[in-house]
């Protein structure tokens, strides 16, 4: 084979098990399937999005490159204290960019999470700070009505409208409506999904008007800052969608949509659906790409197709009613593949990385459910799987179709799969009963936190395990290294081997052991925690935080069993609410779903119709590299796919 380009699509928490069930309903997945190789993928521990982007675009093992979890726990930092791993800096591979780069190609990046700060110098990047980034999203989405109640939900007032200037003589008013959206609710987003980070206040008022109407037989509305119809924002039906709007929120200027979810002036019944809003300019480099992006495939904002996956946690829609809000999904869709197209047809380049955030979202909230004795949560499920398996196919057989030459080889890829969740280990009550986790209380803000001087012990969170607080290693570390150690972590070792589940008997863990036991599965190094662990399928190992617990939720872990069903966590909707988590052993199973990661290709020199049973995701970066090829980055660790390539092509 001669030189050839490649496109890696990236789809967060593809499950291979997906792929099966859905293959024969999925015109495009089935193209590829056809024309190529598919095979499920080992991921690295822990099965994060952090860890497996970076796993993915360096070839390296967690262990090797150094990012675990969402947030990495650094010698010196005091117990309790992280940093949030969508960082470059932190990572100590190469990646597969820098590879190229090095060696003569030029990349493309569209929405590739870990590609900030900025690693390559020539070559385009389009986003990709992080999910929910904190620099370029200015607004998070509201959901505004007059009759319905939600938490963090807006209050639209309805009224007889007043003076408005710039009426179309067409338009037969029929009232307006005001809402307030100085405050806003606030997602956040770590190994569990999507969280809230509560009300945050904005100074200033940001009001907006609708006027609603009646013109040719159909009620809408106009959405505008103030009485004047001539300014209006948007003018939209039920059902509708505004497309992008010019927003100014805290002086940052940004794109939004607006989608009308129900319009019944008779009834008094008006609610509305504001979306993500990101900001015009930042996100685009060489710097000044913005506009030629927002012209060619309009605004971007980072995680928008998680939308209905934090409406639905946040307790806004069910599971039926989330379908209203799925198309939000096919916006960001149709962006991203319209991105892709006009960079492939005006840029050089060699190699294209993008990475759309699904279907992993929506797997969080329903795919557990396949398991679920009530038949019409199944349905419910299977439905909005495959609706989202059609949008993002969709957008990858647009990509093929308008940027894959000849001489280009598709790469569709995801991070890790998911695995269902019903029961809840509450660590932190084990750990303050055993004397490991020392809890205090701000006198002033009433939240309890670590105590890093006195805690022995504490629970790792999204890094999988427990790390000992090591005098010499830990800012305050009171643990002595040597015996102290040894002997604290063997009693944590067997307090954790040990737990039950006292409703079935059986084990909450599938592994607890050592930090070095791990080193076979790709885990070693400093940012490893003392103790690794892997819950069995349907547990969650995990609490909402070490630090600035509110009284209510520490008297809850207090109070509460140590293994509880999930669905019971009332202090936590956006984690109760969660069917399924990616935690586990990275080949853990339950028959309709795993941990797996999902590998296909398609194009020239690849196998054609092959499916095998195993590879790892440390061996995409190697592969892609022998298809452009250049050696691989250089810390890679894997191998080159063989059996996916064609040796007769
Ligand atoms: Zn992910």
């Amino acid at each position: 084979m001669g030189r050839r380009k490649f496109i890696l699509i990236g789809l967060d928490g593809l499950v291979p098990e997906q792929v099966e069930r859905y293959r024969g309903r999925v015109p495009e997945l089935d193209e590829m399937l056809r024309g190529g190789f598919f095979s499920p993928a080992i991921p690295s521990a822990v099965t994060d999005t952090p860890t497996n982007w970076t796993t993915i675009a360096t070839g390296a093992w967690m262990g090797t490159h150094g990012i675990i979890g969402f947030q990495d726990h650094l010698p010196g930092m005091a117990a309790g204290e992280t940093r949030s791993t969508f960082n470059s800096r932190l990572c100590r591979a190469e990646y597969l960019w820098q590879a190229a780069e090095r060696q003569g190609r030029r990349c493309i990046l569209i929405n590739y999470p870990t590609a900030f700060p900025l690693t390559l110098r020539d070559g385009v990047v389009i986003g990709g700070d992080g999910l929910f980034s904190s620099r370029w999203t200015v607004r998070f989405p509201e959901y505004i009505s007059s009759h319905r109640r939600v938490p963090g939900g807006k209050r639209l007032l309805l009224g007889p409208a007043g003076r408005w200037r710039n009426v179309p003589p067409s338009w037969r008013v029929l009232g307006e409506g005001v809402v307030d959206l100085e405050d806003q609710l606030r997602f956040g987003w770590d190994a569990a999904g999507v969280t809230d980070w509560g009300t945050t206040s904005e100074p200033g008022s940001e009001r907006r008007r609708v006027l609603v109407f009646r013109d040719g037989g159909r009620t809408r509305m106009a959405i505008s800052r103030n009485r004047d119809a001539g300014r209006a924002i948007a003018v939209i039906g039920r059902g509708e969608w505004s497309g992008w709007v010019r927003e100014r929120f805290l002086g940052a200027s940004c794109l939004r949509q607006y989608k009308v979810l129900d319009l019944d002036w008779k009834r008094g019944r008006i609610t509305i659906y504001a979306s993500m809003a990101g900001r015009h300019r930042g996100w685009a480099h060489p710097r000044g790409m913005e506009d030629e992006i927002i012209e060619n495939a309009g605004g971007y904002v980072e995680s928008l197709e998680l939308s209905p996956d934090s409406a639905f946690r946040k307790g806004w829609f069910d599971g039926r009613e989330l379908e209203g809000i799925m198309d939000v999904m096919e916006i960001q869709a149709k962006w991203t593949s319209d991105c892709a197209a006009h960079l492939a047809s005006t840029q050089d380049w060699d190699a294209m990385l993008v990475q759309y955030h699904a279907p992993d979202g929506i797997n969080h909230d329903v795919l557990g459910w396949l398991g679920d004795p009530d038949p019409r949560r199944r349905r419910t499920a299977d439905r909005l799987m495959l609706a989202t398996m059609r949008t993002m196919f969709r957008m990858v057989g647009r990509i093929r179709a308008s940027c894959a030459g000849d001489d280009t080889v598709v790469c569709v890829v995801s991070d890790h799969g998911n695995i269902p969740v019903d029961r809840w280990v509450n660590v932190h009550r084990i750990m303050e009963e055993e004397g490991w986790e020392v809890f205090k209380r701000d006198t002033k803000t009433g939240k309890w936190s670590l105590d890093p001087r006195r805690t022995r012990a504490w629970n790792a969170g999204h890094a999988s395990g427990i790390w000992i607080n090591l005098r010499g290693r830990e800012r305050w570390g009171c643990v002595e290294p040597g015996g102290d150690y040894e002997e604290l972590r063997e009693e944590v070792i067997q307090r954790f081997r040990s737990l039950s589940d006292p409703a079935s008997g059986k084990p909450a863990f599938e592994l607890v052991g050592a930090r070095e036991d791990f080193e076979s599965m790709g885990v070693w190094g400093d940012r490893v925690p003392d103790v690794f662990c892997f819950a069995r399928p349907h547990y969650l190992f995990y609490t909402t935080g070490n630090n600035d617990i509110p009284d209510d939720v520490m008297r809850f872990y207090r109070e509460s069993p140590e293994v509880m069903p999930l669905a019971e966590l009332k202090h936590f909707p956006v984690v109760s609410t969660l069917s399924a988590v990616h935690w586990h052993l990275p080949n853990a199973s339950v028959g309709y779903a795993s941990n797996r990661a999902t590998l296909i290709l398609a194009g020239p020199g690849v196998a054609r119709g092959k499916r095998a049973e195993r590879v790892n995701l440390v061996d995409v970066a190697p592969t892609l590299s022998s298809i452009l090829g250049i050696d691989p980055p250089r810390q890679c660790e894997g191998r080159v796919i063989r059996e996916a390539l064609d040796t007769a092509g």
